[in-house]
């Protein structure tokens, strides 16, 4: 059987003359994602971009699963082909859909035809399918308002397509399409949904952790290596920036009043990403913080850590419950990874008093016994770079 799959762009399609560059690189990224699985053919027509295996066994299942991770794309639709004939259309959608009407409650056809040199309407295909899958399933009822299985049928140019319900994709943008941001990926449960909306948006991430052995352990780093890996399969490749973070935190315990603590620790990631930033071409630097969850999540410990940068810092979680957060996490399968028990750096010297409303030239004060300069330029020299990729690239 022909099975293919069609695929639905959305915001995209609003791009106007920049339509066909935010087009090109989608099916780059999806091709890409393919060639992983298998050989498959990718082609665009009508604003629709169309998945054919190229190869007997090339794995659709595989294709269908990777093609929801695509950003750029609304909805998805497995879909079985043939020639644009009414009869040759019941056999399909009797072959290919069959089962899934046997056991439906109610049915309806719903037929959406852009080749308008078809000889019936929309309407009177829809009529005829439905009438001739009647006759041969006569105890599943039509009902046109609230079926069980919709069959639908799409007339195009290139050939006719029958599917049921298309499933979602999942939408935003194509990565690639809105810049490059350094994100900062700790292992919690908020930096990878931050991240994750971020890339939604078309931008291609640099996640960048800051890692304090022997403090954080090695399976902290690898849980983080993990999320990239799971953020991957939505982003395609990415190089995780591993920033030694030690020295620092031994620097600020031994240095800093401990109520500033973790202000000054802040400023210091702050001042790494924005290098990293600027060495990669990245326009903003992109933070899980939630406005109020923790001591330094107010307006004036933002406000504090943010001094220190000449980047815009976006913060898609900055006004969300964790509730919701939690639930992004789930569905985007990051969740279960997060909540293994390693530490964090930032649970590494905590103060027992943070300052919650600091005043910027008190932080500035407190972080002034040490060597700022030199101390960014230690972290940036010792970074580690780790290849993450989604697991079907090899
Ligand atoms: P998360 O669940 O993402 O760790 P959080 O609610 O625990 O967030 P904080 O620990 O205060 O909040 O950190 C705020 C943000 O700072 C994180 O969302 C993340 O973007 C960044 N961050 C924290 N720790 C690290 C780290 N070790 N490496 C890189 N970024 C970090
Ligand atoms: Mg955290």
């Amino acid at each position: 059987m022909n099975d293919i799959l069609l695929l639905k762009q959305g915001e995209i399609v609003l791009k106007g003359l920049n339509r066909r560059i935010f087009e090109q690189r989608l099916m780059g990224n999806l091709r890409r994602r393919l060639a992983r699985i298998g050989r498959f053919k990718v082609y665009s027509a009508q604003s629709t971009i169309y998945v054919e295996p190229e190869e007997d066994g090339a794995d659709m299942d595989a294709a269908f699963e990777a093609a929801q991770k695509i950003f750029g794309f609304v909805k998805i639709n497995r879909a079985a082909a043939c020639e644009k004939d009414k009869d040759a259309i019941v056999a399909l959608a009797d072959r290919y859909l069959g089962e899934e009407l046997a056991a439906a409650k109610s049915f309806k056809v719903e037929t959406k035809r852009s080749d308008k040199s078809f000889p019936m309407t929309s309407i009177q295909l829809s009529q005829y399918v439905g009438g001739e899958l009647s006759d041969r399933y006569p105890q599943v009822p039509v009902d046109v308002h609230d079926p069980d299985l919709t069959i639908h049928i799409e007339i195009r140019d290139l050939a006719a397509y029958v599917h049921a319900s298309p499933v979602k994709g999942a939408g935003g943008m194509p990565v690639g399409s809105n810049g490059t941001a350094v994100t900062l990926l700790s292992g919690g449960i908020d930096s990878p949904v931050s991240s994750w909306m971020i890339a939604r948006r078309g931008v291609r991430l640099i996640p960048v952790h800051f890692f304090s052995f022997p403090y954080t352990s090695q399976q902290a780093k690898e849980k983080v290596v993990e999320l990239g890996r799971i953020l991957a399969e939505y982003c395609g490749k990415m190089t995780l920036e591993v920033v030694p973070f030690t020295h620092i935190q031994e620097e600020i315990r031994d240095k800093c009043p401990e109520e500033y603590f973790t202000l000054v620790m802040r400023r210091f990631m702050m001042r790494i990403a924005r290098r990293i930033a600027l060495d990669n071409g990245a326009g903003a630097i992109v933070t899980g913080e939630n406005l109020g969850q923790v001591a330094s999540q107010t307006m004036e410990a933002m406000a504090a850590t943010q001094a220190v940068l000449d980047l815009p810092v976006l913060q898609p979680l900055v006004g969300m419950d964790k509730e919701e957060i939690v639930s992004l996490a789930r569905k985007i399968g990051t969740f279960d990874t997060s909540i293994l028990p390693y530490e964090d750096c930032c649970t590494v010297f905590t103060p027992k008093h943070p300052r919650t409303r600091p005043k910027p030239e008190e932080v500035e004060a407190a972080e002034s016994a040490l060597d700022v300069e030199a101390l960014v330029e230690e972290a940036l020299q010792g970074i580690e770079r780790i290849v993450v990729r989604d697991e079907q690239e090899l």
